[in-house]
């Protein structure tokens, strides 16, 4: 189940990844993206190849992680959609790994660990820490992680 940890934030191109990543995709506030691909996937009856992966499914989870923390995450199918991606890349093990992935930051091309980096809820680019504020230097999206 679980892939290397090179290709674990690879995504697997699947429907979903190109709703939440896809160009038709940006611009598009990310929580609409999220309902697109919660419906896709229910309307394929919980097909397993809409699920998403790699950064697409990294980025999914911190914006629900914060959800959740502001109390925000109160939607038993996207709760479900998450859950069942999560179990999709491995779960808690799966997670895991993908925290230890090293990935390059698109501002300065440096390597961090997952755990370390911030991902822009818009354009889903991968960027430093420190960077100023919580806003994508890109694309002015929400940075999460
Ligand atoms: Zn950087
Ligand atoms: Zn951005």
């Amino acid at each position: 189940m679980l892939r290397t940890p090179a290709s674990g934030l690879i995504n697997r191109g699947g429907t979903s990844d190109e709703t939440i990543f896809g160009a038709d995709g940006r611009g598009t506030p990310f929580e609409e993206r999220v309902d697109r691909a919660v419906t896709a996937w229910t309307g394929s009856g919980r097909g397993q190849d809409r699920l998403a992966s790699g950064a697409a499914f990294f980025a999914l989870h911190l914006w629900w992680l914060d959800a959740r923390h502001h109390d925000r995450a109160d939607d038993d199918l996207t709760r479900a959609y998450v859950d069942a991606c999560y179990a999709a890349i491995g779960g808690p093990r799966g997670w895991d790994a993908l925290l230890r992935t090293r990935v390059r930051c698109r501002c300065h091309g440096v390597t961090w660990r997952t755990e370390n980096i911030t991902i822009c809820l818009g354009c889903l680019r991968y960027q430093c820490p420190d960077t100023d504020g919580r806003t994508c230097t890109a694309c002015s999206g929400r940075l999460v992680g």
